[in-house]
């Protein structure tokens, strides 16, 4: 889903293709295997999602693919080569690996645990530090104050940072994440996703992410595998496909009641037409008398000042004008705000807290427009009668 919108951009997909075929996984003493089977193409520069009850497997499948468990039978192959014939470490520093509670070296700074693999591949010093503010930035951690703190030192949100910062370190095609969110609260949990997708339209990653929540899957899939018991796929297809039509009784089950309002988890704010032109958007120096003369031949009332990078901070009321000599020192701070990857239930929830337009920022944080509530609920009653008429006929 992550991408029906822009097809045009696999070409420069940057992740190698996957592919499980027939691998089982025995561990020893266990009467039935722990994965059965399983056979599974991940394409090249997408986010499959392995999404199934615990125990069912997942853990085993994602940690076959970088060797970290050796299958009992089949073949794997990663970017067409067998991974059988490579070295288990070589292998390894092609996949990046990001696990729950981010698996951070308690010793280690911040810019110790990023630097790992780059590391063990012999960067020079200079190449590993440029390397590390880089991935810093990259995850929205700002190296001057976090490279020398160690993890304990972090919250729980900007730890599982780091930890995708550190996977990626040495710019593997293929990136593995095992629940990786699963340790945060609900709201740092749907930072990270967005934060995540927004990553992923720079680097075009393989990405394999496994979870237990369905609507984590639907947020994050390009495609979805749904797994039963020992792995066993019971539907592999994209989230609209597997909410509209699950395969089966299991999976209609795991998808659960209300799969037509996760349709609005499906739809991100780029879909939609959200507005550049409702707000007037304003640098910090401008002066604010012109800007009320401006506001006031537009009619406007509000308007939002934006930064250097053309960044989001504050809200202006036209009223505040006429009694300022400068913008830097009026207006609220912008509240909660979404980019055009945030999906409209994210929307939504902005809209509600900021009590009218919440700010739209694209991938570098920068302002391109804002949404109201007109704009969802529209949204919504169109879904609704997509969905009533899909009823009425099947
Ligand atoms: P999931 O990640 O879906 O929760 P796992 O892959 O961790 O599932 O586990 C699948 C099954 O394999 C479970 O029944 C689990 O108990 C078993 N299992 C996992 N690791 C081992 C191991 N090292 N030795 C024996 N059995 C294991
Ligand atoms: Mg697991």
């Amino acid at each position: 889903m992550a991408d029906s919108a822009n097809d045009s951009a696999n070409d420069s997909a940057t992740g190698a293709e996957i592919q499980l075929t027939n691998v089982t996984k025995r561990y020893p003493g266990s009467r039935e295997p722990a994965v059965s089977d399983v056979t599974l193409t991940i394409p090249a520069g997408k986010i499959v999602i392995l999404v199934g009850p615990s125990g069912c497997g997942k853990t085993t499948t994602m940690r076959m693919i970088n060797r970290l468990i050796e299958p009992s039978s089949g073949t794997i192959t990663v970017g067409g080569e067998d991974t059988r014939k490579l070295n288990p470490d070589e292998l390894r520093r092609r996949i990046g690996y990001a696990i729950q509670q981010a698996g951070l070296f308690p010793h280690f700074t911040v810019a110790q645990n990023i630097a790992v693999v780059p590391g063990l591949l012999g960067w020079d010093r200079k190449r590993v530090g440029d390397r590390v503010d880089e991935m810093m930035d990259l995850v929205g951690l700002d190296p001057a104050q976090f490279r020398h703190r160690y993890p304990r030192q972090l919250s729980g949100g900007q730890q599982q940072r780091v930890g995708v910062a550190r996977a990626l370190a040495a710019d593997p095609p293929v990136l593995l994440m095992d629940e990786p969110f699963g340790a945060v609260d609900p709201i740092t949990r749907g930072n990270l996703q967005d934060e995540l997708l927004r990553l992923q339209t720079e680097l075009r990653k393989t990405i394999v992410f496994v979870t237990h929540d369905f609507d984590e899957a639907v947020k994050l899939g390009d495609k979805i595998a749904v797994l039963g018991d020992r792995s066993a796929v019971l539907q592999y297809d994209t989230p609209e496909t597997i909410l509209a039509n699950p395969a089966d009784d299991t999976v209609a089950g795991f998808v659960g009641a209300g799969a037509s309002l996760k349709q609005l988890t499906l739809l991100r704010v780029r879909d939609v037409d959200y507005s550049d032109t409702a707000v007037t958007a304003v640098g910090e120096q401008e002066s604010p008398a012109e800007l009320r003369g401006r506001m006031t031949a537009e009619g406007r009332t509000w308007a939002l000042v934006l930064d250097a990078r053309r960044r989001p901070l504050r809200w202006v009321h036209v009223r505040d004008l006429a009694t300022t000599a400068s913008l830097a020192t009026v207006g609220r701070p912008v509240g909660d705000s979404v980019s055009t990857q945030s999906t409209l239930q994210d929307a939504l929830e902005a809209i509600l807290v900021e009590g009218g337009n919440a700010v739209v920022t694209g991938s570098r944080g920068e302002y391109v427009g804002t949404i109201d509530i007109t704009t969802v609920t529209d949204t919504i009653a169109h879904i609704r009668e997509e969905h009533d008429m899909g009823s009425a006929t099947s």
